[in-house]
């Protein structure tokens, strides 16, 4: 751009007759000095004086098509004569040169270009804003909904600096959010990093887990969770705290009530099927057939109530972890044997072919009746939903470091779906099949809680129509 000819583009300059430089535009200011010769700016300087000579002559306008400039370059000029008639003139350099044009839509272009770039920015500029906007907006709700929670959120970073607190958190540990933020939770609440097992030399060691604890008088139970990124690891952690205290009072008030009403029936109900036994056996005399199956009918009835009610006052045992239970070496085979003898009749009573087939030498750890009750409720369920003349059996053996209790039968089996409500408490399915069958619908959450109070877990294995398969998981007994 810092060409002659780029310099001299709408350069005007007025000359003496001579052609000494007078003065010029803006545009000329570097061409020339007052007093120097123009002709000396171009290869045929001549040919500019010669123009000027016929301008002043002739009184009419004298065009130089393209002349070379000395230091590189043409331009096409106009020599102008001045109406003054002191023989001065106006060289107009003509903008339009061929030589210019080139560089002229160059530059048109890149001016095009910084103008298109310049309103990019500012689109981008704009975006960036909205963004930024929409961001700080997002982020007010995201608090909004954080702070709102009835549940109480700690966020610490992969140090276990405190990074994000809601008040529900800060009111449940007591603690003063602009205090403690950026501080690391092993120093601000150490209770709860020791609860959640945090070790602030090992953060990245933290694992999934669930904590109860007591804080000022409230009950609050602790989920954490690590944030772990599939490509950086381990980035910190959440906590999340539920006030149980309410809910903690509900369960005791509601494990009282029901161990309240089971107790109280349990007595007349005792009395009931007494009695009942003494008019079936005839031991106050003789019963009319007739009135023999009503009795019948009052007795099964009376029978079903009085499981109930055992049930009941198991699980809620359980639940509250009050049902004592003794801890020792227990004989696998002996614990199959009990369960295999006791419900025999039952099976015979159904024509079902009932196997047991047990290794020997297995032990493992526990309360021997509580788990003759998991493994007692499997069995009595699967001669029950095993329509007569059907298959059970009862399998023990090693698998790893554990021992296994399997129930197998060839009964009705349980669809996908239900087998997802099976434990939970009065579940029952309710189909064609099982319209007719009884049952409280607390066997097998009292099984799993039986079976997890021991450290170990039940796995179903079962489809319609095919049969089912129970398998208990205990771990063996270390002497
Ligand atoms: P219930 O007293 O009703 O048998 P459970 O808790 O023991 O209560 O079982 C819950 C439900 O699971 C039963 O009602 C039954 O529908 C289903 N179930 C349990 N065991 C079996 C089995 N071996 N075969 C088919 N269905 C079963």
């Amino acid at each position: 751009m810092n060409t002659p000819y780029r310099r001299a583009a709408n350069a005007a300059i007025v000359v003496s007759p001579r052609g000494e430089f007078l003065r010029g535009n803006g545009a000329a200011g570097e061409l020339s000095q007052p007093g120097e010769s123009i002709a000396t700016l171009f290869v045929s300087g001549e040919t500019v004086i010669a123009a000027l000579n016929e301008a002043v002559q002739s009184g009419d306008v004298v065009v130089i098509d393209e002349i070379e400039f000395a230091s590189g370059g043409s331009i096409s000029l106009r020599v102008i004569p001045l109406p003054d008639g002191d023989g001065r003139c106006l060289i107009d350099f003509d903008a339009e040169s061929t030589q210019l044009e080139p560089l002229e839509e160059a530059a048109r272009q890149n001016d095009l270009r910084v103008q298109r770039l310049s309103e990019q920015l500012v689109t981008v500029t704009r975006e960036l804003l909205n963004r930024t906007a929409q961001l700080a907006e997002q982020k007010q709700k995201i608090d909004a909904i954080i702070n709102g929670m009835e549940e109480g959120l700690l966020g610490c970073d992969e140090q276990g600096r405190i990074i994000q607190i809601n008040e529900t958190a800060a009111r449940l540990l007591q603690l003063e959010p602009s205090r403690v933020m950026q501080h690391p939770l092993h120093e601000a609440h150490p209770f709860t990093a020791n609860a959640i097992g945090f070790d602030p030399d090992q953060p990245g060691a933290l694992s999934r887990r669930n904590v109860n604890f007591t804080v000022a008088g409230r009950d609050i139970r602790v989920f954490s969770s690590p944030i772990v990124d599939e490509t950086t690891g381990f980035k910190g952690f959440v906590l999340i705290l539920l006030d149980r205290t309410k809910q903690a009072e509900l369960d005791q008030m509601k494990a009282d009530i029901i161990s309240i009403v089971s107790h109280e029936m349990r007595s007349p109900l005792t009395s009931i099927k007494g009695y009942i036994d003494l008019l079936i056996g005839g031991d106050v005399g003789e019963v009319p057939e007739s009135m023999m199956s009503y009795l019948g009918i009052v007795s099964q009835n009376a029978n079903r109530l009085s499981s109930l009610i055992d049930d009941m006052l198991d699980l809620s045992r359980l639940e509250a972890g009050k049902l004592d239970m003794s801890f020792g070496r227990v004989d696998v085979n002996y614990l199959c044997d009990s369960v295999y003898l006791s419900m025999k009749p039952q099976a015979e009573a159904k024509r079902l072919e009932f196997r047991r087939d047990v290794e020997t030498g297995l032990m493992v750890s526990g309360d021997v009746d509580r788990l003759q009750q998991a493994l007692g409720n499997l069995t009595s369920n699967a001669i029950k939903y095993t329509p007569e003349g059907g298959m059970v059996a009862i399998e023990a053996m090693r698998e790893n470091e554990g021992v296994i209790l399997r129930v197998i039968d060839s009964g009705i089996g349980i669809s996908a779906n239900d087998q997802q409500r099976l434990f939970q408490k009065f579940f029952r399915v309710k189909n064609a099949k099982t319209r007719n069958i009884g049952g409280t619908g607390l066997g097998l959450c009292i099984a799993r809680t039986i079976v997890e109070a021991h450290e170990g877990r039940i796995v179903i294995e079962s489809s319609e129509g095919a049969g089912s398969k129970f398998t208990i998981l205990l771990p063996e007994y270390q002497s």
